[in-house]
């Protein structure tokens, strides 16, 4: 079994309990404005150009035989990713490594192995693996295998989900994830789809199908000023888990616009939805969470300050 990652990140602190692994999956049905990892949406291998590492030599348009890499006015390149075949000749042809791969397959046995490497900082930290993305069940079966080779050599397991996936992918799971940090992004329909391009509903679904099943979940919501930062919205948050039931956690997390540049060396334009929030916001969101009864708390969230009235 194969799968397209784009990325495994070893001693991460904030994808779940302890020291973590992050096993990065491409590929996502959502398209989160806010998103910083534009490169984990498509579902197949992209070429990035990172233009600050660029000789303008040409190497890389001497050996497109389909011209889809040319030069611009000031000599950096321009990629016609309708005409790229992604046949990669440009990624060998360029020493300084200016184009990159993003997204790689490899086999669950392979990366079974560079989670294994940690084994012992799992142990002793309390930590484990954690597959993200992109939305990791889009290569649900992938993830399964991988899971059962951690099952099977005692290693806790968690997954990052947008929770947009049809049932019996996450039924699947079930048995093999032993956390769900599960994305609730706003609890109106028509403004989720506005920031998401998706509806909420199979997402409040699918929650309620984990909690129903009394499945460990922590609730994770990006808090993004003039997005669901505010106190309205916060209290339709918390109306929407109480009727779902069975939800304990709930973690807000930042946002921020670490992957902006991301977006040029894709190709493709960012365009930011929101702002950063001030530490009142998280408090006030946090008291309102606890009051109704959540275990609540910021997960790496460094609010910008309060601008004088
Ligand atoms: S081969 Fe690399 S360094 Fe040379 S022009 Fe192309 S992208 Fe730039
Ligand atoms: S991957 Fe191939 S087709 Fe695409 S820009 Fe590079 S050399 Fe050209």
């Amino acid at each position: 079994m194969r799968g397209l990652v784009f990325n495994i990140q070893r001693f991460s602190l904030h994808d779940g309990p302890g020291v973590r692994t992050v096993v990065f999956l491409k590929g996502c049905p959502l398209r989160c404005r806010w998103c910083s990892n534009p490169e984990s949406q498509v579902h197949q291998p992209e070429i990035m150009y990172l233009e600050r590492r660029c000789l303008r030599c040409g190497a890389c348009s001497a050996v497109c035989s389909a011209q889809a890499i040319v030069s611009a006015e000031d000599g950096t390149r321009v990629i016609n990713r309708e005409a790229c075949t992604l046949c990669g000749r440009c990624v060998e042809a360029c020493m300084p490594e200016a184009l990159r791969w993003s997204g790689e397959e490899k086999s669950a046995e392979e990366v079974a192995m560079a989670i294994e490497a940690d084994e012992v900082v799992y142990r002793t930290s309390g930590g484990g693996v954690t597959f993200s993305g992109g939305e990791p069940l889009e290569q649900a079966e992938f993830v399964y295998e991988i899971a059962s080779i951690c099952r099977r050599k005692g290693i806790h397991t968690a997954i990052e989900t947008s929770g947009y996936a049809e049932q019996g992918k996450i039924a699947a799971l079930i048995p093999l994830i032993d956390l769900w940090l599960f994305d609730v992004k706003h609890p109106d329909n028509e403004k989720h789809r506005y920031y998401t391009g998706v509806d909420n509903e199979p997402i409040i679904a699918n929650l309620r199908y984990l909690s129903r099943l009394g499945v460990p979940v922590v609730v994770r919501i990006p808090f993004i000023g003039g997005v669901n930062a505010d106190q309205e919205t916060v209290a339709e948050t918390i109306e929407l888990l109480r009727s779902i039931g069975g939800v304990r956690e709930v973690h807000l997390l930042p946002y921020h616009e670490l992957g902006v540049g991301k977006y040029g060396q894709l190709g493709r334009t960012y365009r930011a939805p929101g702002y950063s929030v001030t530490a009142e916001d998280v408090d006030e969101a946090l008291e309102k969470f606890r009051a109704a009864g959540f275990v609540a708390r910021n997960d790496g969230i460094k609010p910008r300050p309060r601008q004088a009235d």
